[in-house]
């Protein structure tokens, strides 16, 4: 048969393993990865629909990027203190091993790194970091946050009587509680300041992307872990992997927007999964 379709199938363990084994890994991740260290995967199948905030909300409504901050000042302390879990644990494990080469992710919780990845490519930004929009200077959360409680003094506390402003963030009284929040623009010129992260209505920048294709190039295989690749920036890797006739596993809890593109797809959870991979994929051999 002549065809461009690639086999597709509802996969076992088994057949992971058989697509990856002896391979050097690129590897893919996404919210469903960070799921079971309690960070909410908002596009996963069991959760309620949201819409995601786009560049243009923040950028052109005062009101909007005043809510979105007073939320972001009381919600980046939980993010912080979250924890790798036994999925980002095991990528650790083959990293170490050589059978993982590096990983791009799409999350912006810092817990690859956090729990000892060494080459990782932040897709869609960070967490930890502040962009001015104007002049491109860069702080750290940290910094703003101290900057923004100099201005804000008494409000996390204030607004955490309220409730929880990140799972009911839309509530009357939670708008009411950061309607008088007042925001910290950029110490050097002015100009707007942005979580240093990707939004819907972004694009990734051209030398992140270029470095992630590069990193797909470098592997012999990609293994999709936790993403529903619904974004473009996210699934292109997964289409040129294809493209290059490399093996591509997806793993992920529900349907993908890659599986057209698989070799193996497996409806599993990424943890116990990644885990499993961690301790029965050899060593590749190198120098043969
Ligand atoms: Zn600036």
């Amino acid at each position: 048969m002549s065809t461009d379709a690639r086999p597709v199938t509802t996969a076992s363990l088994g057949d992971v393993v058989d697509a990856l084994a002896g391979h050097r890994l690129t590897v893919l991740t996404g919210a469903g990865v960070s799921t079971d260290s309690g960070i909410p995967d908002y596009r996963g199948p069991d959760s309620p629909p949201r819409t995601p905030m786009t560049f243009q909300q923040f950028v052109g409504d005062d009101a909007f990027r005043r809510h979105y901050w007073a939320r972001n000042h009381v919600g980046w302390r939980h993010v912080h203190r979250t924890l790798p879990n036994t999925g980002h644990k095991a990528l650790v494990a083959l990293e170490q091993r050589g059978v993982v080469l590096g990983i791009i992710t799409q999350n912006v919780d810092l817990l690859h790194e956090a729990a000892g990845s060494r080459r990782v490519i932040d897709l869609h930004g960070r967490y930890d970091r502040v962009i001015c929009l104007q002049c491109g200077t860069v702080i750290s959360r940290r910094e703003l946050a101290d900057r923004l409680e100099a201005l804000n003094p008494g409000f996390v506390e204030e607004v955490g009587a309220v409730g929880d402003v990140e799972i009911a963030p839309d509530a009357d009284a939670v708008i009411e509680a950061t309607s008088h929040f007042r925001v910290a623009d950029c110490a050097v010129c002015g100009g707007m300041l942005k979580p240093d992260i990707v939004y819907f209505g972004e694009t990734v920048p051209r030398e992140r992307v270029d470095r992630a294709y590069a990193l797909v190039d470098e592997g012999d295989a990609l293994l999709v872990a936790g993403s529903s690749l619904t974004v473009q920036s996210g699934l292109r890797f997964v289409r040129h992997a294809a493209q290059a006739g490399k093996p591509v596993v997806v793993v992920n809890r529900g349907a993908t927007r890659g599986d057209r593109y698989a070799t193996v797809t497996l409806n599993a959870g990424t943890s116990e999964t990644l885990d499993e991979l961690a301790q029965v994929l050899p060593s590749p051999h190198t120098g043969a």
